[in-house]
Parts: C-alpha cells; sequence; structure tokens
C-alpha cells in the first residue's frame, strides 16, 4: 500500500545535510554556545528578510510570545484579545503574564480571528490584540490594526505558522507592535529544536526583549528586573541561517501542493482553505472542513494516508483554561471549526502523486 506522510522533513535535510553539520561542527568546536555571533547574524538576517530593524532570538515561540507581551507592559488586570482557535502557547502566554485572555470567535470562512467579534470585546481593560495567523493564512489585519489605533492597543502577531506570509505585500510579523515566530522544527522554518524570535521596529521595545530573555541583566550580575532564561543557543541559530536560505523555496514548494489541492479537489462534501486575494499564505497547513471529519480521517489512514486535527478542541473548553470561565456554545464558529477541521499531508518537497493519490481518495470517500 502507498504510504503518505502527514510531514516529512527529510527532503529538507538532505537538501542541506552537509551544510547544517558544517554549521553545527563550527559551534561545537567554538565552544560558544549561547547568545553569540551566529545568534546575532540571525537576528540581522531574520530582520532583513522581513524588511525590518530589528530582531531578538529567543529559546522558543512562546517565550516570544511571553516577552512581546510583557515588553508592551501588560500585567495583571490587563486583557489580551486573541482567538480560541490557535494552539495552546498563544493563551498560556498571556496567563503568564497574569493577564486575562479574552477570546474572540473566529471568521469561519477564514478560521483567523473575527475583527467584528474584537471590537465587541474592547474594554477600558484591554491592552493589546493577538492575531494568530493560523495554518500561515494571515489575518485580517487592516481592520485589527485601526481598532488598536482608535483604542490604544498594541497588536502582538503569532506568526508561529507563517514564516514568509504577506498580506498585500507586507511580510506577516510586520504589521503590528512585534511579531512572533517559532522554529519548532516542524514549522515553516525549524531548528534542531527549539527556538524562536520576535521583530519588531520599534528599538525600545527590541531592547526590552533583550533584557528580559537573560535575566534582565543590564550588564554580567547585574538584574535591572525580573528577568527569565529565555537565551537562543548558538548551535540552533547557526544551523537556522543556513535554512533560512532555503524558506522561500520551501514555501513555494509548500504552495505547489495545496495548489494542487485547490485545483483538484471538487467534491462539494468539502470546503477548502479560502485563498482570499492579495493574501500569501506560508501554507504551514492545508486544513479542509468537513461534516463527516473522523470518519474520512479514518478512511484516509485505511489507505495509508495521514492526517492530523488543528485542533480537536477550541482553548476556551480546554481544561487548563476552564477559570477563564467560558462554556460550550460561548464561541461558536471555533466549536464547529474544531469538529470539522482535518489537515491533509503537506510538507516541502512532498510527491505531487502524493496529493493526487490523497484528491482521489478523498473522491473516493464521497462516491
Ligand atoms: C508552535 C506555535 C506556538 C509555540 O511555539 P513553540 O516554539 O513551540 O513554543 C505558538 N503559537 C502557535 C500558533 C504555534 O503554532
Amino acid at each position: 500500500m502507498r504510504l503518505v506522510r502527514f510531514y516529512d522533513s527529510t527532503y529538507q535535510y538532505l537538501q542541506l545535510r552537509e551544510q547544517i553539520h558544517a554549521a553545527a561542527l563550527e559551534v561545537l568546536d567554538s565552544q560558544n554556545y549561547i547568545l553569540g555571533p551566529h545568534g546575532e547574524q540571525l537576528e540581522i538576517e531574520f530582520a532583513g528578510a522581513l524588511g525590518l530593524p530589528f530582531a531578538v532570538g529567543v529559546s522558543s515561540g512562546t517565550g516570544a510570545l511571553h516577552l512581546a507581551l510583557l515588553a508592551c507592559g501588560v500585567q495583571p488586570g490587563d486583557e489580551v484579545i486573541t482567538t480560541p482557535f490557535t494552539f495552546a502557547a498563544t493563551v498560556a502566554a498571556i496567563l503568564y503574564c497574569g493577564a486575562r485572555p479574552v477570546l474572540a470567535d473566529i471568521d469561519p470562512q477564514t478560521l483567523n480571528i473575527d475583527p467584528a467579534a474584537v471590537a465587541a470585546k474592547i474594554t477600558s481593560r484591554t491592552r493589546a490584540i493577538l492575531p494568530v495567523h493560523l495554518y500561515g493564512l494571515p489575518a485580517e489585519m487592516t481592520p485589527i490594526l485601526e481598532l488598536a489605533r482608535q483604542h490604544h492597543l498594541f497588536v502582538i502577531e503569532d506568526a508561529a505558522q507563517a514564516h514568509g506570509a504577506t498580506y498585500h505585500t507586507h511580510h506577516v510579523g510586520s504589521l503590528g507592535e512585534i511579531g512572533c515566530f517559532s522554529f519548532y522544527p516542524s514549522k515553516n522554518l525549524g531548528a534542531c529544536g527549539d527556538a524562536g524570535i520576535l521583530v519588531t521596529q520599534n528599538p525600545e521595545l527590541a531592547s526590552r526583549v533583550r533584557l528580559l530573555r537573560n535575566w534582565g541583566q543590564t550588564e554580567k550580575y547585574h538584574h535591572a528586573c525580573l528577568g527569565f532564561n529565555y537565551r537562543l543557543d548558538e548551535l540552533q541559530a547557526a544551523i537556522l541561517r543556513v535554512k533560512l536560505k532555503k524558506l522561500p523555496e520551501w514555501n513555494l514548494s509548500r504552495r505547489k501542493i495545496a495548489l494542487i489541492y485547490e485545483q483538484s479537489i471538487t467534491t462539494p462534501h468539502i470546503v477548502k482553505p479560502s485563498w482570499p486575494p492579495g493574501l500569501d499564505s506560508a501554507w504551514h497547513l492545508y486544513t479542509i472542513r468537513t461534516a463527516r471529519r473522523d470518519e474520512l480521517r479514518d478512511y484516509l489512514q485505511a489507505r495509508g494516508i495521514s492526517t492530523a486535527i488543528h485542533y480537536p478542541r477550541p482553548l476556551h473548553l480546554q481544561p487548563a483554561y476552564s477559570h477563564l470561565g467560558y462554556h460550550v456554545g460561548d464561541l461558536p464558529n471555533a466549536e464547529l471549526a474544531a469538529r470539522q477541521v482535518l489537515s491533509l499531508p503537506l510538507y516541502p518537497g512532498m510527491p505531487e502523486d502524493d496529493a493526487l493519490y490523497v484528491v482521489e481518495t478523498i473522491h473516493s470517500f464521497f462516491r
């Protein structure tokens, strides 16, 4: 039987294997492991790729979100508006600051946060809006930025799934005050371990984040404020520098597979991802919706095709966040999406025949 993996990084690794080995060996030989020259260069190169002046490397995407919120002054008593339909880290980062996550429902078409729902949740305590570019598709930023301007709020973008995506020619991560990226291995740009980065136009925010990521130290053993150990390590930075050069090519490769799905899936029983004009998704995931999701998933699995569900339960219904006081029915679009979404196999270098086999198998399920 043909086997189609949901995700496979072998193609990416083999393309760069020698260069990754050389980069790693160089760091090992240097014996300089944390916050060194590769981290500094990665910051310059990553910021440059987004057309921004500042980037600060950190130890994960979660750390990036946490520090972004802190740098914007988010504190206990504040509210931060975000989406319930995202990975747990987005909401956790708000809770780490002692602030209250206020969840605004998603747009049923894009599955990104609905700007009208955001507007309805703004109060005098709102400090920031935290949109997520889910699956790599840019959130609807123009109305979000306009709301932020009117109400003097910070906009922090969770771009953990959207390296290289553009919103009307602007790189995501560059639209709000701070953009946060994850380099978790399976992200569009992945390290060989955990890592992340923040980007900003604002030199003060950049230096505050720099301080916070390394124990609040203005100089060695002088702690100006409560800081964290969220430093980027050199091994990851050196490897990421090698891989960053391939990001545009890998995103194009993802897009090619997405285009095959977009053009070849014709059954009316499936809702394909929205593809709004002017928005260029990073195609982190290709996620369809169908009322018969679980049946379809089993059918595909039995025919060698692995899929995944992002995410099976919206965050307002997670036990960990039950103290926020939300109930079933409060955020219906997110709840419906959680029952219907199914992410199809997609990765750079995925054979086109595999994508066509996925499409064929989907069609045979509905016939
Ligand atoms: C992966 C991810 C994160 C967290 O990134 P880590 O590097 O794993 O800490 C945050 N938000 C979203 C939307 C993600 O997909």
